[in-house]
């Protein structure tokens, strides 16, 4: 079972260049945590930090309670899988897994027992004697995994381990991973930087831009609830459209086009008469139509582009650019449509902080715990 690890106050410098100013967060003991933020936010650095194979600059990096700072790597009960997983080409998968195990004398048995049940665990029975450059990708970054399950750690961390294979190695190996963490309920910290491996896979999500924690919460609550500018566009795709309104009278006023709120937002609004506001809205809450709807707003379609079953239609809307999903199909570049967004699903935010402003009573009561 995993233990908790915390970071406090954590500081981190390359020479003179200051990667993360100040960290704070705790991992529950054998929750799945994924570290999701942009390429270069620092994420691996946070991962190489917990790991041994990074000196922290200041502040406390604490597993099951203790300051690991001074704790060398191979004595802090971590496995860790690289994305770049780096298996010996002359050795088999069998001795890939156990040559670690082999080192720190763990008994025969002991070796056998936990390589049949890692080999099962990642589909890999029979491949047993291949060499790597017999495996396919995806197949080798499985031998990485059963490399790091065998160590039997109560931390796996793993940076960016399936970013080397296709999308659809990509799902059956998210699957081995969860197979893996309800198996051995070690603390687990997933890196990556997509957001749809994020959602699917994490418990908690704790999400960096350079080098600060952005939200640090349950993917629901990072979709639906974002606190921040940063974190409602990072997360959804197309990202939601955030775009300047100024409010007056209990309406948002796009340029010269006006959008009534309904009262639970009048209500909550009281204090913000004739202030500009950021106006949040997903596509998929953003109503589109060739005909008037009650309410709504003029936009002059940009473009189009195709996203499966759906149309993501982007409008212009006086100085800016929002988005629509749409299932009809024949949208034409130029025309005037008619977008309405749907009162239940505004986000608001603060222009100069860019934090969320919070939701009526009314709409809290659905995420709130
Ligand atoms: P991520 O994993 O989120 O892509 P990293 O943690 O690898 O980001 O890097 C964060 C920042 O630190 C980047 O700007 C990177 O260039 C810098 N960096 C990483 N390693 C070193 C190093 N050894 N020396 C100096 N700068 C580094
Ligand atoms: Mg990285």
């Amino acid at each position: 079972m995993g233990k908790e690890i915390v970071f406090d106050n954590v500081r981190k410098k390359y020479k003179d260049i200051e990667i993360i100013p100040n960290m704070n967060f705790r991992v529950e003991p054998g929750e799945r945590l994924i570290l999701l933020g942009p390429s270069g936010c620092g994420k691996s650095t946070i991962l190489r930090m917990i790991a041994g194979f990074e000196f922290v600059t200041e502040g406390e990096i604490r597993l099951d309670g203790q300051v690991v700072n001074d704790v060398p790597s191979g004595k802090r009960n971590i496995a860790m899988v690289f994305q770049n997983y780096a298996l010996y080409p002359h050795m088999t998968v069998l001795q890939n897994i156990t040559y670690g195990l082999k080192a720190n004398k763990v008994p025969l048995t002991e070796i056998e027992n936990r390589v049949d049940l890692a080999l099962d665990i990642v589909e890999l029975k029979g491949y047993e004697n291949r060499k790597p450059h017999e495996l396919s990708g995806g197949q080798r970054q499985r031998v990485a995994l059963a490399r790091a399950i065998v160590k039997k750690c109560e931390y796996l961390l793993l940076d960016e381990p399936l970013s080397n294979l296709d999308a659809k190695l990509r799902v059956s190996a998210r699957k081995h991973l969860l197979n893996i963490h309800e198996k051995f309920g070690q603390t687990f910290i997933y890196v990556t930087h997509d957001q749809i491996e994020a959602m699917t896979l994490g418990q908690k999500i704790v999400l960096i831009n350079e080098g600060e924690i952005q939200m640090f919460d349950t993917p629901e609550h990072i979709y639906n609830r974002p606190a921040n500018v940063f974190t409602a566009q990072f997360i959804g795709s197309p990202p939601m459209s955030v775009i300047e309104a100024r409010y007056e009278n209990g309406k948002m006023y796009f340029g010269n086009q006006e959008y009534q709120l309904d009262q639970q937002w009048v209500d909550f609004l009281k204090n913000y008469t004739k202030k500009t506001i950021l106006f949040g809205i997903r596509p998929e809450h953003l109503e589109i139509s060739v005909s008037y709807m009650d309410n709504s707003l003029v936009g002059v379609v940009n473009y189009i582009e195709t996203q499966g079953k759906d149309y993501g239609v982007y409008l212009q809307l006086n100085n800016h650019e929002v988005v629509a999903l749409s299932e009809r199909k024949n949208w034409t570049v130029g025309g005037e449509k008619y977008i309405r967004p749907m009162q239940t699903e505004l986000h608001l935010f603060d222009p100069d902080s860019r934090l969320n402003l919070g939701y009526p009573e009314t709409m809290t009561s659905r995420y709130d715990r």
